[in-house]
């Protein structure tokens, strides 16, 4: 079978994953989806006019002669009433994010005010009623006034269609009232393992056994890619296990993910099923890399179905180049990779010509040079999960004899890096 190279493979699966019919979600369940539609605000933000910070309400015309001394007339804390009215000559006596009276067009800060009791002379100690201000300095209208609309005006796009929600888009949309938005759902994204070596709880081993750690890993990084995961447990080499258990995930999920038993030479049961699920149209596929050679790729009723290989390591980098891209596309991003760019190598990545590209697991950091730098970790083999743990990137290298130490080399970041 000859070796399709990574981007052909990659854009063949994407050309196959749609975007999920988008739905309304609470507010409190979206951070990280995508917004479906502009969403647009019903409500002004700030709500009123509202004083920036504590002080004192004036009609900037009363204090341009400042020093001045005004009559306090009341006091207006958050969540109050704008009242009493300041009128000529009048100050009101204001604290932050309440509501500017009628009457005021401007707040001194109370760092540029005296308060002087009224009645004794003395300085006033806390706050009381009935006292004077003296303002010393005289200030422009509108000012330390946030006005009503500043920051979100009603009827205003908030945000387009294809925002990736973050914490400040929820606090945007909670500030302009909204309880459901609309956006594309989380992909519910099952997670299968199959294999008659597979053990799944704390028992001993007996000889042959080894533990299912794919399932763990891959229901991580459904959750990490903000899918919804759905375990789907774990089926032995039998065909009947393996039908029951796809079927079943292909019918409760939007996506489904195997692990094993789709390289060369396996017991082929996940291939058998999945040929006769697909009406013959998986594609079984050779990629040109390294790890995660073979990728089986197919839609059944609707579902696509990944079939990842067996091994830790490859399972985990063809989630990476393969389901990830197509899980975040189901999602509604645009830009579904992970980010790339290039990176100096401190270390060499050595590797041998065979026709692929390598994917090394690598530990990266920025640089004082404020580039990103990078050094291969021990254990590039496909069962060195202990090694993929400790990646945060993938350096991608291309065919030949690899990369020398201070090269420049291509790089994808799976998390942020830091040394
Ligand atoms: P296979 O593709 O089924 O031949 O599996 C390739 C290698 O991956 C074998 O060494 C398997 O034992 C191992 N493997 C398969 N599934 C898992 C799993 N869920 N957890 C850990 N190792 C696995
Ligand atoms: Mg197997």
């Amino acid at each position: 079978m000859s070796l399709v190279p990574l981007g052909d493979a990659q854009r063949r699966v994407l050309a196959q994953c749609r975007p999920l019919r988008p739905v309304a979600i609470p507010l409190a369940d979206a951070l990280g989806c995508v917004t479906s539609v502009d969403v647009v605000a019903a409500e002004d933000v700030p709500p009123f006019a509202n004083s920036a910070v504590d002080g004192f309400a004036v009609r900037a015309a009363d204090v341009a002669g400042a020093p001045v001394t005004l009559p306090v007339v009341g006091t207006i804390p958050a969540g109050a009433p704008p009242e009493p009215p300041v009128g000529p000559g009048q100050a009101v006596r204001i604290l932050t994010g309440a509501p500017l009276p009628p009457g005021a067009d401007a707040v001194v800060m109370v760092e540029d005010t005296d308060a002087w009791d009224g009645r004794s002379g003395r300085e006033a100690q806390g706050v009381v009623a009935d006292v004077e201000i003296e303002i010393r300095t005289p200030v422009a209208a509108g000012a330390n006034v946030r006005a009503a609309g500043d920051d979100i005006a009603s009827g205003q796009a908030v945000f387009g269609a294809g925002t990736v929600l973050g914490p400040g888009h929820l606090g945007v949309l909670a500030s302009i009232g909204m309880r459901r938005v609309p956006v594309y759902p989380r992909a519910r994204v099952g997670v299968l393992s199959t294999g008659d070596e597979l053990v799944d709880g704390p028992e001993p081993l007996r000889p042959g056994q080894i533990r299912d750690s794919n399932r763990r890993t891959l229901l991580a990084l459904v959750a990490e890619a903000n899918a919804e995961p759905v375990d789907l447990g774990h089926a032995r080499d039998d065909e009947g296990a393996v039908r029951q258990a796809l079927t079943a995930g292909i019918d409760r999920c939007d996506a489904v993910l195997t692990s094993g038993g789709v390289s060369v030479g396996d017991f082929d049961y996940v291939k058998v099923v999945l040929d006769e699920l697909s009406g013959g149209t998986f594609a079984w596929r050779q990629v040109a890399i390294r790890p995660a050679k073979p990728l089986a790729f197919g839609v059944v009723q609707g579902t696509p179905v990944f079939g990842l290989p067996g091994n830790p390591v490859s399972s985990m980098v063809s989630f990476e180049l393969f389901a990830r891209p197509a899980l975040r596309t189901m999602m509604g991003h645009g830009d579904a990779g992970r980010p790339r760019a290039p990176a100096v190598a401190d270390e060499p990545i050595l590797r041998r010509p065979d026709g692929k590209l390598h994917l090394a697991r690598v530990r990266a950091r920025w640089g004082d040079d404020g580039r990103i730098h990078v050094q291969p970790l021990a254990g590039q083999s496909s069962h060195h999960l202990h090694a993929m743990a400790g990646a945060n990137a993938l350096a991608l290298v291309p065919d030949g004899d690899g990369i020398p130490a201070g090269g420049e080399v291509e790089t994808m970041l799976l998390a942020y890096p830091v040394a």
